[in-house]
């Protein structure tokens, strides 16, 4: 395993920002995370693991070691009438890993289709698009303690899933880096397609030769497409705030001023629309220097090109401040600033 020093990672965060880690390793195995964890403790600096870069916000040059998480492999564990149960390395790339579950008849994630990044960052924030969450299939992962250097396994309820959210944000926050991750799929296609267009979209397509499932990821990849920045042309992070829930009084007040809100049921209070209420308070397509938020969808900050950390992060705390003070409702981050 070769430890670079002073190493450019601006091809690892999907923002494109031009920042180093003082140092920095690929581990392609338990054993190099392991000799990567050691020499951190030596040299006293933090570790932090490193996916696809999509989900984070690097802020300057980082005082740490970036472990890029590279362990690779997919298989098939057991296969009954029932469920699929499939297990992959932390380093697959999680739409590849959507698309090879599908084509061993294991269905659930079609909906998950082109998310970015890798598979052990998926269970960090619980990833979901279009009403499918990967906790609904989750079996188990395994993780690497950084301070013990022991595998240990975690089950559903000790991975504490929430919305966009897991114990890895909270109590177990930089304790571990997840190596591998294993999910009980549909060995049979139950569609969920009761989602914006999406039912509308895979309707219009003729299934041909491909299978239903395939036909449903490739609806969802087409919806993605349209209306989502491809970070390898316009620098993001996805959507760069959670949706904020509210109780019903709340809610209330807020649809006498605005009875147009976008506003779903969520676990007995009510999940506003980030996005609606940014595009509302006169920010969509807004620019501020090089960084701006996206001319389809408000809720994604983009980098128009030579936008650094501070561009963006300014920018946030802007529409941060507008959005308070046109509705009285706090927009939490949710990519992750190192
Ligand atoms: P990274 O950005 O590399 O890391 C994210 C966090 O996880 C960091 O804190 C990192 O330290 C930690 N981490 C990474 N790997 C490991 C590991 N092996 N062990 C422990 N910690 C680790 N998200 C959704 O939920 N739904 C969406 O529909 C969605 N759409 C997106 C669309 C676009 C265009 C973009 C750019 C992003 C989108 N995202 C979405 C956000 C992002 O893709 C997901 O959060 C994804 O899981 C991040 O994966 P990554 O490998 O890039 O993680
Ligand atoms: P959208 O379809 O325009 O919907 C806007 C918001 O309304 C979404 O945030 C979504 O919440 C909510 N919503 C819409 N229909 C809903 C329904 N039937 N039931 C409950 N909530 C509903 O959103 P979009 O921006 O095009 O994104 C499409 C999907 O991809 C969403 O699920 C979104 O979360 C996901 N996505 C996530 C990221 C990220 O970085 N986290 C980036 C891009 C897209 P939910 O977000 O809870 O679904």
């Amino acid at each position: 395993m070769r430890m670079f020093e002073n190493y450019s990672l601006e091809t690892l965060n999907t923002f494109g920002f031009k920042v180093s880690a003082r140092y920095f390793v690929e581990a392609e195995s338990v054993e190099d995370i392991r000799e990567a964890i050691a020499f951190a403790a030596r040299e006293n600096v933090p570790v932090v693991p490193l996916g696809g870069g999509s989900n984070l916000v690097l802020s300057g040059n980082q005082e740490a070691l970036f472990v890029h998480v590279n362990l690779r492999g997919k298989e098939v564990v057991s296969r009954d009438g029932e469920t699929v149960c499939v297990k992959a390395g932390a380093g697959e790339n999680w739409h590849e890993f959507v698309r090879w579950t599908l084509a061993e008849q294991a269905f659930g994630f079609e909906n998950l289709s082109l998310i970015p990044g890798n598979v052990g960052a998926a269970p960090i924030q619980n990833i979901g698009a279009y009403g499918v969450e990967i906790k609904d299939h989750f079996q188990s992962l395994e993780a690497l303690d950084i301070q013990t250097g022991e595998l240990k396994s975690f089950s559903l309820d000790e991975c504490q899933f929430g919305y966009r959210d897991s114990v890895f944000k909270n109590a177990a926050r930089d304790h571990f880096i997840i190596t591998s991750v294993t999910f009980s799929l549909d060995a049979e296609l139950s569609p969920r397609l009761d989602y914006g267009r999406l039912r509308q979209e895979v309707e219009q397509r003729s299934q041909g030769s491909q299978s239903e499932a395939f036909v449903i990821s490739e609806a969802v990849c087409d919806i993605r497409m349209e209306k989502l920045p491809d970070p390898m042309v316009l620098g993001n992070a996805g959507s760069f705030f959670k949706n904020p829930v509210v109780d019903e009084s709340v809610l209330s007040k807020l649809q006498r001023d605005f009875p147009d809100i976008v506003a779903y049921p969520f676990e007995g209070r009510w999940k506003l629309a980030a996005g609606w209420l940014i595009d509302r308070a006169g920010l969509k397509g807004f620019r501020q220097g090089a960084a701006g938020t996206y001319n389809k969808q408000a809720l994604v900050l983009v980098n128009h090109g030579g936008a650094g950390p501070d561009d963006v992060l300014g920018l946030a705390k802007h529409i941060q401040s507008v959005v308070f003070d046109r509705f009285g409702v706090e927009l939490e981050m949710e990519p992750r600033v190192y």
